[in-house]
């Protein structure tokens, strides 16, 4: 199948390679230049511009920061958008982590056009997209799910139907509220064992077994050196940005705003984030939160 895949980020960048991996004819474009090189480096065929790398794809997957760049690549800003140079029949598969709302105005516009579109986003951090172990949850119609299941299954293992357009958005954004305050318990539990004189592994370890255990210490330990593999033993680079965390735990309190929901750790997550980013780790790996809690 011919894919164009735009946005080759922290996530973008390893599920474009899985698909070329997985056999499928991938044309990707970043506007970054050395997100470019990167991939080019790992065999990927790079366009030159967003409106070159959709010529000819039959299914279109954007991996994206927020809303806005979204709603601008395909309903345009300034410029006509990409869904006015798709002929109609081309899937679109948006796996950014966006508002329900935008993800809505992107399928509404698609719709009018005979172009299929699905909201796809993901869980399961960059191990998860390097690995091709990603969770997707989906907004859209299950014919059109069907269709895509092939390509998501060479970049995820979980697939699961949330419901209509932007349902898989609302998914998201309430997994990633509690992602965001387990992040800030976790961390707050180990940094109180380590001022107590505990090693960080071996509490680390108990908690995991323990009623504690949660995908933040199997996983994403915040602090250095407990796991090889996790971004705090790289510095807190790469992996899921804390500004992308704030993004998240913001439309998380913009859709609990809406229906009236109560949603006081999430309210308070978010206010973590945004004092951790505005002390400068924005562009830090969230579990760097872990720093707002541990002595100086
Ligand atoms: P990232 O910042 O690493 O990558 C985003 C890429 O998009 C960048 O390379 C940027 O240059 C590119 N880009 C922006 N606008 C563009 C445009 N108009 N055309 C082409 N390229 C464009 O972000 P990421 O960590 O890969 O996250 C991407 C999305 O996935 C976000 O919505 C995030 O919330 C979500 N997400 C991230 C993780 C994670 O662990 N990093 C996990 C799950 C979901």
């Amino acid at each position: 199948m011919k894919i164009a895949f735009i946005g080759l980020g922290n996530m973008g960048g390893p599920m474009a390679l899985n698909l070329h991996k997985g056999g499928q004819e991938v044309a990707a474009f970043d506007l970054s230049e050395d997100a470019c090189k990167r991939l080019a480096g790992e065999g990927l065929r790079i366009a030159d511009s967003a409106d070159n790398v959709v010529r000819g794809a039959e299914v279109v997957i954007s991996m994206l920061p927020a809303s806005q760049h979204v709603e601008s690549l395909y309903l345009g800003n300034g410029r006509p958008g990409l869904l006015n140079q798709l002929p109609a029949g081309t899937l679109v598969i948006d796996c950014s982590t966006i508002a329900a709302a935008s993800a809505r105005k992107v399928a509404e516009a698609a719709a009018s056009r005979q172009i299929a579109c699905i909201d796809a986003p993901v869980s399961g951090g960059t191990g998860g997209a390097i690995a091709g172990t990603l969770t997707f949850m989906v907004g859209g119609s299950m014919s059109d799910l069907e269709r895509a299941r092939p390509l998501l299954e060479k970049m995820g293992q979980n697939i699961f139907h949330a419901g209509s357009a932007g349902a898989g958005q609302t998914a998201k954004i309430c997994n990633n509220m509690l992602l965001g305050i387990l992040m800030i318990g976790t961390s707050e539990a180990l940094a109180l064992g380590v001022a107590n004189g505990l090693e960080p592994k071996v509490l680390s370890e108990i908690m995991r077994r323990s009623s504690g255990g949660n995908w933040a210490l199997e996983k994403y330990n915040p602090v250095p050196g407990v796991m090889e593999a996790a971004p705090a033993s790289r510095s807190y680079a790469g992996g899921f940005g804390t500004d992308l965390m704030l993004k998240d735990l913001g439309l998380a309190q913009e859709s609990a705003a809406a229906v009236r929901a109560a949603t006081p750790l999430g309210g308070l997550a978010r206010n973590l984030y945004a004092a951790h980013s505005l002390d400068g780790s924005g562009a830090l790996d969230f579990s760097s939160v872990i720093r707002l809690v541990q002595p100086k």
